[in-house]
């Protein structure tokens, strides 16, 4: 069979034995059975060619195809495939080193393989934190309304958005949520700056009236990414921070998609000056070629677990968290990053993103337009005066009619609470001026043909 037929006979077969994530059957609808990527492109089975406007899921930062990775991890599986984190192994240990230098900070690193492992271990610590340092009542946790921590049950209870949680409730207990500081939606007449304040000082009030002796950590991204580029005030993360730091609350930053560059710096918080108590990364460490997360956790908390007793220290595994191979990849693909200025590229190319979309808040369904490093967020609106957001087939359409022109974008997703309505694009940080030129053309084609 060659041609259509063989794509057919893919598309047979992904019917008959695959389950997609996050996606509704569609029998109308082939899925795109993706065959291969170079650079900032993707080709799918019937030889057409996609810019990848979502570097997959936020992870692909140097970009698909990079032979140096393959060997990295090639060499390492021949070396030492496998050995559990429960004893060690160099890649392992020269990752952890590496990362610290990223982080600038003073971490120990706990190995995982997915960002919601990453969140769950944070969580984990810092109740065991708690306990061991005297105040065993500490136990929930706050985070935002619109943000995604992950889909495992206490990663999905952080997690603010109610689509993606209502048929699998009641989740993990302690969790808590308030109002993330969405600026664009802010009352009428108060500044950006008061308003980011305002939300902080939620955080603050949700401690005071639960009760500060029963709260572990509050968890935020550096923005709120998937829940549509939500970009906070300067003001705001280290309002939070004096908050945690004043009430003995840990500071959780989840930087599984603002991580490694996608922010303009290496880490999304140093672009607020802020310093973590816990930091989890996933996605952008291997670029998405192999799973590996990680949870950096402060020197000083870990001192709290190198107790003699039997349950001082952390009880909890996973068998694959730091593979050698993820690890020795990981550290391959900082290189790369390093070697090639990806994280300056990141800024310069989301600098023009941002300019040359500047135009996009003149369309009647352009509410504000977003953008923290390479990636932004269109806010779309069926009227600007209410902000009443777009129509999610309205959106749709325009996310169809780029895919036509071979450009992939992404759009948030909250049915329930009704956001999704926000266009969202961050290709990989190592994309040409001429990958930026085609995106920028067919997203400006598309939002005319929408008018
Ligand atoms: N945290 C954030 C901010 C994310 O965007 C995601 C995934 O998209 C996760 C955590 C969970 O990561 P994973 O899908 O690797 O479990």
């Amino acid at each position: 069979m060659a041609g259509n037929d063989e794509t057919k006979d893919w598309v047979t077969k992904d019917r008959d034995y695959l389950w997609h994530a996050m996606s509704p059957y569609n029998e109308q609808v082939p899925p795109m059975v993706v065959t291969g990527g170079q650079g900032s492109w993707i080709t799918d089975s019937t030889g057409k060619r996609y810019l990848d406007g979502m570097s997959g899921l936020w992870c692909v930062n140097v970009g698909y195809g990079r032979e140096e990775l393959a060997a990295a991890a090639y060499e390492q599986l021949k070396a030492l495939a496998y050995y559990p984190l429960t004893q060690s192994h160099r890649p392992a240990i020269q990752l952890a080193e590496k990362l610290n230098e990223w982080l600038e900070g003073e971490y120990v690193i706990f190995f995982s393989n997915s960002g919601s492992d990453a969140n769950e271990t944070a969580f984990k610590i810092a109740r065991q934190y708690h306990q061991q340092n005297g105040e065993p009542s500490r136990y929930k946790f706050i985070s935002r309304y619109r943000a995604y921590h992950g889909s495992s049950m206490g990663a999905l209870a952080a997690t603010g958005q109610a689509q993606r949680k209502y048929m699998y409730e009641p989740l993990g207990g302690g969790f808590l949520h308030v109002r993330p500081p969405d600026s664009y939606r802010r009352p009428e007449g108060m500044s950006a700056e008061a308003f980011s304040l305002f939300c902080a000082r939620e955080i603050e009030e949700k401690i005071v009236w639960e009760g500060k002796e029963t709260i572990a950590g509050v968890i935020v991204e550096p923005a709120i990414t998937g829940g549509g580029i939500l970009v906070p005030h300067p003001s705001y993360l280290p309002e939070v921070q004096r908050i945690c730091v004043k009430h003995n609350v840990l500071l959780i930053i989840d930087e599984v998609i603002c991580g490694f560059g996608r922010s303009g710096e290496k880490f999304g918080h140093m672009n607020f000056g802020i310093k973590p108590d816990i930091v989890t990364m996933a996605k952008g460490l291997t670029s998405g070629y192999l799973p590996l997360s990680a949870t950096a956790v402060r020197k000083d908390i870990y001192e709290q677990f190198k107790g003699a007793g039997a349950y001082d220290h952390f009880r909890h595994i996973n068998t694959f968290g730091g593979n050698p191979a993820a690890c020795a990849l990981a550290l391959k693909n900082l290189e790369i990053m390093e070697r090639e200025g990806l994280v300056e590229r990141s800024r310069a190319l989301g600098q023009r993103l941002e300019e040359q979309t500047a135009e996009l808040l003149q369309h009647p369904f352009t509410g504000d337009l977003r953008s923290f490093g390479f990636m932004l967020g269109i806010e779309l609106v069926a009227d600007k005066q209410t902000k009443e957001p777009l129509p999610l087939a309205a959106v749709g359409k325009i996310i169809a009619g780029c895919k036509a022109k071979g450009l992939l974008i992404g759009k948030n997703g909250d049915t329930v609470a009704g956001f999704n309505n926000v266009l969202t694009i961050a290709p990989p940080l190592s994309s040409t001026d001429d990958d930026v030129d085609f995106l920028l053309a067919a997203l400006k084609q598309t939002m005319e043909e929408v008018k």
